[in-house]
């Protein structure tokens, strides 16, 4: 029988979770739903230096707000609890003990100041990467090279230590990556990487390893940047005598910033005024706050769908999938290996087709917040018959109010260009008749087809062209000189309104034809 996926995503709670961070979770989400196997959801907070408060319960709502459901996780539990690597420091303990017992791990003594000197001493030497390895360990201070008497010396004295692994000196270390192929690697590379700190925490290599054992994790898919712990990893699963039962690992291609030149950054977003995290995130220490694609407008299925294509496609040029269909396509032989440009005007174009697709009522509740927030009255009737309006026009819900202020405020000001070109004198003699026209319909059939009609009636009655007199009309009612269907928004307006504004225009900009 087939074993069961299970995938796992394992940020750190040390700050916001990147877009990097959510495409690697969505990656996972995906390829589980895909296979009908389990995601899990861990917290890897062994670091206490890099522990942010606040931090997890940010990664949690970044994920519900994407809707990326984890099976089990540090709330909702699960059958390997707990599932947060603080919590878990006892099961690390003993996996170290039993790699000093086979051999494949070792006390080391060093202090900071010894571990600097050795490094200049190779310098000197023209070493250029210096490490402790195979050949430096045999002159440090370790449990290989001084006495037991000593190294249990040490230990009842209190002396800080820390546990490295031995890693061996001349071996290939090779592993199949699901989207790189094979990747080999020559042990003497690897450096003998602490496994567990002098405060008794493990390091990164350590817990993750153990716990993607104990978790049965099938599949490990994680950013580019842990390419180079593989390695290390595969040594860990040897000497742990779990090699037969290892994770196949699938490392995804880095986030690059917009021109290709370099990893994404959290500068590159502040330089170009575009958001990489998924919610507002408020600096605890600086007080800071960097935007969230959440609270710049964006909808979380456009989000979704713009992080699905940051490095995956799906070989033809369909661009909108829903999330069912992105787990049907979804496959990891379709991973780029080369990274992935970030461009935010796909982000926003995907933001403006999902935003057509909503229902008027959906959009309406979208509107509702943002027109409380500035403390516009609307009725929910005249919300809907602006998201008609203006649906297929905007990139964010905001937009309404940019793109359509006239039809909550009396303009303030009127485009120049067109008052130049197009508030003539015929023009404005045509709106006072027209607005004599508009007072005569019933304010409750001031509709958008009997407006048409009465201009219509009105262009042919003084022999004009809708070209020489409508950009007057909407310079008038909205302020500027173009725009969504001017006769919905007369209609929208209300006939006293419009005629209020007709009157404005006419003298405020009536002078202009004698200047
Ligand atoms: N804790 C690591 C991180 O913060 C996890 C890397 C991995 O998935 O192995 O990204």
């Amino acid at each position: 029988m087939e074993k069961e996926v299970r995938v796992r995503f394992a940020p750190s709670p040390t700050g916001p979770l990147h877009i990097g961070g959510l495409r690697t979770a969505y990656y996972n989400y995906l390829f589980a739903k895909k296979l009908g196997g389990q995601m899990i959801l861990r917290i890897e907070d062994t670091d206490k230096n890099r522990y942010v408060a606040g931090a997890e319960d940010y990664i949690l709502n970044a994920l519900a707000w994407c809707g990326i459901n984890t099976d089990e996780d540090p709330v909702k539990q699960g059958p390997f609890a707990p599932y947060r690597q603080s919590e878990r420091q006892v099961i690390y303990q003993r996996y170290a003990d039993e790699l000093i017992a086979n051999g494949f791990a070792y006390f080391a003594f060093d202090t900071p100041a010894e571990l600097d000197e050795m490094r200049d001493r190779l310098k000197e030497g023209r070493v250029a990467n210096p490490q402790y390895n195979s050949i430096t360990r045999s002159s440090m201070k370790n449990s290989l090279t001084l006495s037991r008497e000593e190294v249990d010396q040490r230990m009842k004295s209190g002396e800080p230590y820390v546990v490295r692994l031995k890693v061996p000196g001349k071996e290939e270390v090779r592993f199949n990556d699901l989207i790189r192929g094979w990747v080999k690697v020559h042990s003497s590379t690897i450096d003998d990487k602490v496994l567990l700190k002098s405060d008794g925490m493990p390091t990164y290599h350590l817990a993750n390893v153990v716990d993607d054992h104990l978790m049965k994790i099938t599949h490990v898919i994680r950013g580019e940047e842990w390419l180079p712990s593989a390695p290390l990893h595969c040594l860990l699963y040897k000497f742990l005598g779990w090699e037969d039962q290892m994770p196949q690992f699938a490392h995804l291609p880095l986030l690059l910033k917009p021109d290709g030149n370099g990893k994404l950054s959290k500068r590159d977003a502040e330089k170009h005024g575009f958001p990489i995290f998924p919610l507002d995130y408020k600096d605890p220490e600086t007080g800071e706050t960097a935007a969230g694609f959440r609270e710049s407008g964006y909808l979380p299925e456009a989000f979704l769908n713009f992080i699905a294509f940051l490095g995956w496609n799906p070989g033809t040029e369909k661009e909108m999938f829903t999330e069912a269909e992105l787990i049907q396509e979804f496959s990891l032989e379709r991973i780029n290996k080369a990274g992935a440009k970030f461009d935010i005007n796909k982000a926003k174009w995907f933001n403006q087709e999902y935003l057509k697709l909503k229902s008027l009522q959906e959009l309406v509740q979208l509107m509702k917040p943002i027109m409380q927030q500035d403390n516009v009255d609307v009725s929910d009737e005249k919300l809907s018959r602006i998201a008609e309006l203006m649906r297929g026009r905007i990139t964010f819900p905001k937009d309404i109010f940019s793109e359509a202020g006239f039809l909550f405020a009396k303009p303030e000001t009127y485009d120049q260009k067109t008052v130049a070109k197009k508030w003539t004198e015929e023009a404005e003699e045509f709106l006072r008749h027209l607005k004599d026209d508009f007072a005569r319909i019933d304010q409750f059939t001031f509709t958008r087809d009997e407006i048409h009609a009465v201009v219509e009636k009105r262009i042919s009655a003084m022999d004009q062209k809708f070209g020489k007199v409508m950009p007057a009309l909407r310079l008038a009612t909205t302020g500027s000189g173009s725009g969504a269907d001017l006769m919905t928004i007369l209609e929208i307006l209300g006939k006293n309104e419009v005629i209020e504004r007709l009157n404005t225009a006419f003298t405020q900009l009536g002078n202009k034809i004698k200047i």
